[in-house]
């Protein structure tokens, strides 16, 4: 069985994390999706939160299979038997810290070799703070993300103000 991890920060999950998945599905037995605990970033929504939005998302497939880690991502993958790290590429912004991390993990653990996917060019400029900005100022963000991420976005916001 061919298993993937596809780690990040879904702070929150936008639809190009979404498209991402989707493409991962098609070719691989399993995706553990893996909501990152030790980022160096202060999360808009709990680590709680976050997951729960990721299982929203996940409901209606078997395939996917949301989780959690701390500590080493590659620990993290080994102990879950997976030996691939998937990753979404979007501009070329995104290259030169994702090169350094994938080449940084495989000196870690050899073994286990990343990969990137390109979700479709109409997500390809979302990112997760963007969409926090745009709902700090009320802008409507539901071309990017579910409804029930829209939701929860607004709620939060209102509740800061
Ligand atoms: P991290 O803090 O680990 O970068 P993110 O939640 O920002 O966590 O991203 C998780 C993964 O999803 C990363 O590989 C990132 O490049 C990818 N990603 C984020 N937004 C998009 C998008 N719009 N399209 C494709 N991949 C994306």
């Amino acid at each position: 069985m061919k298993k993937i991890i596809y780690p990040g920060s879904f702070d929150p999950l936008t639809f190009g994390h979404l498209d991402v998945l989707e493409r991962a599905v098609k070719i691989f037995d399993k995706v553990i999706v893996a909501v990152a605990g030790n980022s160096e970033k202060t999360p808009l929504f709990s680590f709680e939160e976050r997951i729960e939005m990721l299982r929203i998302a996940a409901k209606d497939n078997p395939k996917i299979e949301v989780d959690s880690f701390n500590g080493l991502l590659v620990e993290y993958a080994s102990k879950k038997g997976a030996s691939v790290i998937l990753r979404g590429l979007r501009a070329l912004s995104d290259f030169e810290y994702e090169f350094q991390m994938a080449l940084t993990n495989r000196k870690l653990y050899e073994n286990i070799e990343t990969i990137f996917m390109m979700p479709s060019e109409s997500y390809s400029y979302l990112s997760s703070r963007m969409i926090k900005e745009i709902a700090s100022m009320g802008g409507d963000v539901r071309d990017f993300v579910p409804d029930y991420v829209a939701a929860r976005l607004k709620a939060r916001i209102q509740n800061r103000k």
